[in-house]
Order: C-alpha cells, then sequence, then structure tokens
C-alpha cells in the first residue's frame, strides 16, 4: 500500500472509494402493485387498504400492468434489457409496517437486467457511464409513526403495496458528488418519462447506499458498509462523505471495516449504526407461489419503446447547443420539465434571447414560485403573456423593473401585459424632453451631483440616475436617463 504524506504531516493512505447504490422509487401508478387500492400520497391514515394489501388469510394478488409497463419503460430508458419471462419472489421478514410478513420483490428473475445510467460530471464535460446490475418490481412497505408525545408507534398502511421499482447499481460510483448526481439524473428521467414523480420529501425516492474502501488500484474490492434509506440528495452527498472518512480513519490507524448497515441521521449529521447486515439468505427468498411467471410480448416492449421521449442528458446538451444555454442552467431547466416547456416555447415565440429566456425563468419566476411556495403548473402563467412581457421589455416600452411588476401580475392572473402596464402606469417613458425636465430638477436640488462629478467622481452619475428613476416612479429609461445628466453636468 504507497503511503504519502499529508500536509498536516500525518500519514495517509491512498485509497480508492468505491459505491454502489439501490434506488428505491415509487411508480406513480393509479392504483397499488397487487390490489385495487388507491395509489396516493397523503390519504386520511389507512384509507387506501384492503385484504390484500393488509395480507389477510385467503387472499391472491394480481399484478399491475401499468406498473409494469412503468418499469419497463424505465428499464428501455437506461439500456437495460427486459427479459421476456419474469416472475416474482417472497422476501420473508417480520416488520410492523409489513403486514404480510413478507414482501413480494423479484429475485432470480428481475424484469430488467444490464443497462447503465450516463451521468455527466465536471460541467457537462465529462460523461460517466455507471452500471446497472439490474431493475426490479417490489412494493412498498406501510409506515410507522413515532408519536413521542403518546410514547407510541401508530402505523399507517396507505403506502403497503405501493409500486416500487429498485434500480441496483454496479459499484461504479466514486464519491459523493457522483453519487448526486447520479440520483439527480435517475430523477430527472423517471419524471421525464412520466414512472413517477420522485418527490423525495414524500419519499417517493429513496436510496441505499453501499460504500468501501481499497487501497488505491487494488483489484480486491473492501468490505462494504450500507447505509439505508437516505431521502435526499444533500442526505445523500453528505452520508458518503462522512461514511468514507469514517472507513479512512479505521483504517489509517490500522483496524478492519466490519460490515454493518447504518441509516443517515439529519439531525446528528452523521450516520448512526442500525445493525449488523445482513444476507439474502436470511430472507429466505423463495418464487412468489401465488403469482405465474409474467410473460411479456416483444411487440409490446416495441410499443413502449416507441413512448420514450427525449431524455434529459439529450436535451440538456440540446439546450446548450441550440439556444447556448450555459451548463448550470440547462442543469436546472431540464430537472423541471414545466420550467423547460415554457422555455421552449417562450423561446420560439418571443423575440428574446435565449439567455434572457432562462434567467427569467430560473430568477423571477423561480423567486416568485418560491415565495409562494407553489409549482409552476399552479400559477397562471403562460407562454403568450410571458412572451409579451418580455417583447415590452425589449422594445424598451417597460424597464426591467417594471417587467417584474408585470411578471407578478401575468403568474397571478391571465391578464395581457399591457393592460397591466395601463392599470400600474408602468410604461417606460422615452421621451427625451419629458426625461430632460426629471434630469434637471434631480440636478438643481442636488448640487454636490455637479460639484463631484467635476472633482472626477465620476461615479456619481449611478446615484443621479438612481435619483432620477425615483422621481419618474420608476418609468423613466435609465439608459436616456444616464446620457441626459452628464450631458447636462458637462453643459454646467
Ligand atoms: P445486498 O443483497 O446486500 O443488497 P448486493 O450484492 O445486491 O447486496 O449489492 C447491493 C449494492 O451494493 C449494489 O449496488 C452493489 O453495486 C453494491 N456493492 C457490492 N459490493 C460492494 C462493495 N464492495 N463496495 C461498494 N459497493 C458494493
Ligand atoms: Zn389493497
Ligand atoms: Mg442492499
Amino acid at each position: 500500500m504507497r503511503k504519502i504524506l499529508y500536509k498536516g504531516g500525518e500519514l495517509d493512505l491512498e485509497y480508492d472509494v468505491v459505491i454502489g447504490l439501490e434506488v428505491h422509487v415509487e411508480l406513480s401508478t393509479k392504483t397499488k402493485m397487487y390490489c385495487g387500492c388507491k395509489n396516493i400520497f397523503g390519504g386520511r391514515v389507512n384509507s387506501n387498504c384492503c385484504e390484500i394489501c393488509l395480507g389477510m388469510p385467503g387472499t391472491l394478488p394480481t399484478v399491475n400492468k401499468k406498473a409494469v409497463e412503468y418499469a419497463i419503460k424505465a428499464g428501455l430508458a437506461f439500456g437495460c434489457t427486459i427479459n421476456k419471462k419474469t416472475s416474482f419472489a417472497r422476501k420473508n421478514y417480520f416488520y410492523p409496517d409489513l403486514p404480510k410478513s413478507y414482501q413480494i420483490s423479484q429475485a432470480n428473475f428481475p424484469l430488467c437486467v444490464g443497462g447503465f445510467v450516463e451521468i455527466l460530471l465536471d460541467e457537462g464535460r465529462k460523461t460517466k457511464k455507471v452500471n446497472l446490475r439490474q431493475i426490479h418490481m417490489e412494493e412498498d412497505a406501510g409506515k410507522l409513526i413515532h408519536d413521542e408525545s403518546l410514547g407510541l408507534t401508530l402505523v399507517d398502511y396507505n403506502r403497503a403495496g405501493v409500486p416500487l421499482i429498485e434500480i441496483v447499481s454496479m459499484p461504479d460510483l466514486e464519491s459523493a458528488q457522483e453519487v448526486k448526481t447520479y440520483l439527480e439524473t435517475i430523477r430527472n428521467t423517471l419524471m421525464c418519462l412520466g414512472v413517477s414523480d420522485c418527490r423525495m420529501q414524500e419519499g417517493s425516492m429513496r436510496c441505499d447506499v453501499n460504500i468501501s474502501l481499497k487501497p488505491k488500484g487494488s483489484e480486491v474490492l473492501g468490505t462494504r458498509c450500507e447505509i439505508k434509506n437516505v431521502g435526499s440528495f444533500n442526505g445523500a452527498f453528505k452520508a458518503v462523505e462522512c461514511e468514507i472518512n469514517r472507513q479512512k480513519g479505521i483504517l489509517n490507524a490500522g483496524g478492519q471495516i466490519e460490515q454493518i448497515t447504518m441509516r443517515w441521521d439529519e439531525s446528528k449529521n452523521d450516520n448512526v449504526i442500525m445493525r449488523e447486515k445482513e444476507s439474502a439468505d436470511d430472507y429466505r427468498y423463495f418464487e412468489e407461489p401465488d403469482l405465474p411467471i409474467l410473460e411479456i410480448d416483444g411487440a409490446e416492449i416495441e410499443r413502449i419503446k416507441k413512448t420514450i421521449p427525449e431524455l434529459p442528458n439529450a436535451k440538456l446538451a440540446r439546450l446548450m447547443q441550440d439556444y447556448g444555454i450555459v451548463y448550470a442552467d440547462a442543469n436546472l431547466l431540464v430537472s423541471n420539465l414545466d420550467k423547460c416547456g415554457v422555455f421552449e416555447s417562450v423561446v420560439k415565440l418571443a423575440k428574446c434571447a435565449p439567455n434572457k429566456v432562462a434567467n427569467w425563468i430560473l430568477g423571477d419566476v423561480s423567486r416568485i414560485l418560491n415565495e409562494k411556495n407553489i409549482e409552476l403548473k399552479d400559477s397562471k402563467l403562460n407562454v403568450r403573456n410571458f412572451s409579451q412581457m418580455l417583447e415590452l421589455i425589449e422594445e424598451g416600452k417597460i424597464s426591467n423593473t417594471a417587467g417584474k411588476t408585470v411578471l407578478e401580475e401575468i403568474m397571478e392572473e391571465d391578464i395581457a401585459p399591457l393592460e397591466v402596464i395601463e392599470k400600474n402606469g408602468l410604461a417606460q417613458i422615452n421621451d427625451e424632453e419629458a426625461l430632460k425636465a426629471i434630469a434637471a430638477e434631480v440636478l438643481s436640488t442636488n448640487p454636490q451631483i455637479s460639484e463631484l462629478y467635476n472633482k472626477g467622481k465620476t461615479n456619481i452619475l449611478g446615484f443621479a440616475v438612481g435619483q432620477c428613476m425615483k422621481l419618474s416612479k420608476g418609468q423613466g429609461n435609465p439608459v436616456i436617463f444616464q446620457k441626459i445628466v452628464s450631458d447636462l453636468i458637462m453643459r454646467g
């Protein structure tokens, strides 16, 4: 093992970081995986359950066709091979959130095998293929609610039986940043396919992170530890960093890594140990006797393939290439399809540079949405009004500042920007004579402006223009003001 000297003078060893992820994603089907109960988030506690998802004796599951279709769609998007024959398996364990005491998952014959997730690194200048082992189908468990005031744990089975796919990667990831980008790419892709809403805050996308270290260049993988159920991109990032440091500490001190299972504790900002690692054998997997082997028609796979839209990485590259949008902005746009859709329509419709359109969407539009805590589709913004507003600014009919006021209104109701301008007296004054009168008044009430300017303090002009804007109630054209003010000072 090669030893290198760190800045602090301490001896440290060089390691390769090896990470593999198991990502669980809830599918946004109307009903659950093996019964007809509604698949919705946040319904009244224990109102969306039946004998089947509660595991009553004598009930039988049936497979949700739409869930299989969504899983195939995801598999195709990631270049997996779709197994024409696939079967379900029981994963047996007892936990209060699992009323059947087993989860119907897949083991030996998963639906999708192979494939890869391509991630963009280094501001989009590099790509990396993270290989997948498989994508299989399974069902979610219920939700335990630990109520400290009651001193009780409550259980809500609404989530029990919600369809999930589990995307299992090969151990190809090498850093916290790669993990974060990998998760973002999966989320953007699945949202783009319309198979999941991937709302991490609602738990519809979670991941288990497996991490090990090995001496740099070694062929043999080290012992891995697993962090279960990480529910946010930043959580995943921090959990990985913490775990790499913990393992480094142990190895550098000459210790050995024990294979343990942890969970990320947001409040402690650290991983906490849950248990020693369980193995596949512990679950006593066996083929599900209540469900037949599922045979999938090749024509059906072809049909699903045709429904796959342009995927995020391709979209991102196109935004950069066709519209000159910088990587960071393009990345933000592809991670929100509604914003991206508005961007593309407005760019085609409005006489306004694409990067300005992107700036408005990622700047003021996003700010207003955040302030109201709503999504774009919940606002009244439409492409027609938004385009007109941008053109009015381009044509100098309103200032940028007035544009923000117009934007607030057209996001609130479907009203023509011209009407907003009329109503609020926002039209920009470009008439030189009118502006000159205002500038003259500013200069006579603030004689220090001319004095300072003549002493060489030319940046006083900014203040002067500010005063002119104020006096014109924001309606004066600042570019013309600037010219007029300096002309007036020069002429004394
Ligand atoms: P389990 O059955 O415990 O979930 P798997 O063999 O299915 O284990 O692997 C789960 C995940 O762990 C996969 O994403 C895989 O890439 C990853 N993995 C396996 N071995 C290692 C290792 N030594 N270091 C890091 N990740 C690993
Ligand atoms: Zn049910
Ligand atoms: Mg695992």
